[in-house]
């Protein structure tokens, strides 16, 4: 267990330089992930997120109690307790203020899946007419409820909440999140987007759960880690091979 729990964190870290580095996470925000088979999980302290070390990373519980690390933990916790309890299929969650999130968030048409960054999101991204911070029990309860099996959520003038399988995956989805809103909001300037019509081929797990193409180009364009390193890590698929 303590392997996995420092893969974790190794992981948490590396994800949360990426995020910090695609401008999704800036002094604040926080990324968290699943401890498997527990009822805790891992998460950023409540200081800039592309600053904290491994040893920085906090332990909670399922009622929202910093068990391990040297905190503090951030106030928004409660977004990521409240959505583990509830969603077994997410092994990561992460919170931030993004800037195209918020201004798409304000829209009532809300995000129109027209592209391939969009496409992940097709079933909807609900938005959570509440704008201050997600800072009590309640309030997440509320949140998790407006979620539904969705795989985001915006939070009105505040930004947003994005879900994955796993670390990496999900910050993916919450960069393609931003990018869509961003593309939206261009495209919107010249017309009305439509949605696809054959968004069909949504969300692909496996895809997410090993983005071998996507994962490795984000650690080499922000300097994570040495190109030796990032090779040495990259479980391509067999020839012919299709997720
Ligand atoms: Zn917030």
């Amino acid at each position: 267990m303590t392997a996995t729990i420092e893969n974790l964190k190794r992981r948490l870290v590396e994800g949360l330089q990426v995020v910090t580095g695609e401008g999704i996470l800036s002094g604040s925000g926080h990324l968290s992930a699943r401890i498997p088979g527990t009822e805790t999980f891992l998460i950023n302290p409540r200081f800039a997120g592309a600053l904290a070390d491994p040893k920085d990373i906090c332990t909670v519980d399922f009622s929202g109690k910093r068990i391990a690390g040297k905190g503090p933990i951030p106030s928004e916790t409660h977004v990521h307790t409240a959505i583990y309890r509830s969603r077994p299929d997410v092994g990561s969650v992460l919170h931030c203020h993004a800037r195209y999130s918020i201004l798409l968030g304000l829209l009532d048409s809300g995000l129109i899946p027209f592209n391939r960054e969009a496409r992940i999101f097709a079933d909807g991204v609900p938005i959570f007419h509440n704008s201050h911070g997600i800072n009590s029990a309640g309030l997440a309860e509320q949140m998790v409820e407006a979620l539904g099996q969705h795989h985001a959520i915006f939070l009105r003038g505040h930004g947003c909440v994005v879900t994955g399988p796993g670390i990496e995956g999900n910050c993916i989805s919450a960069i393609q999140l931003e990018r869509a809103c961003q593309d939206q909001l261009l495209l919107m300037s010249f017309t009305t987007p439509k949605p696809l019509a054959d968004a069909a081929r949504g969300r692909v797990t496996a895809r997410l759960e090993n983005p071998y193409r996507a994962w490795p180009f984000l650690l080499y364009k922000h300097k994570v880690k040495s190109k030796t390193k990032i090779r040495a890590s990259i479980r391509t698929l067999e020839e012919g091979e299709h997720y």
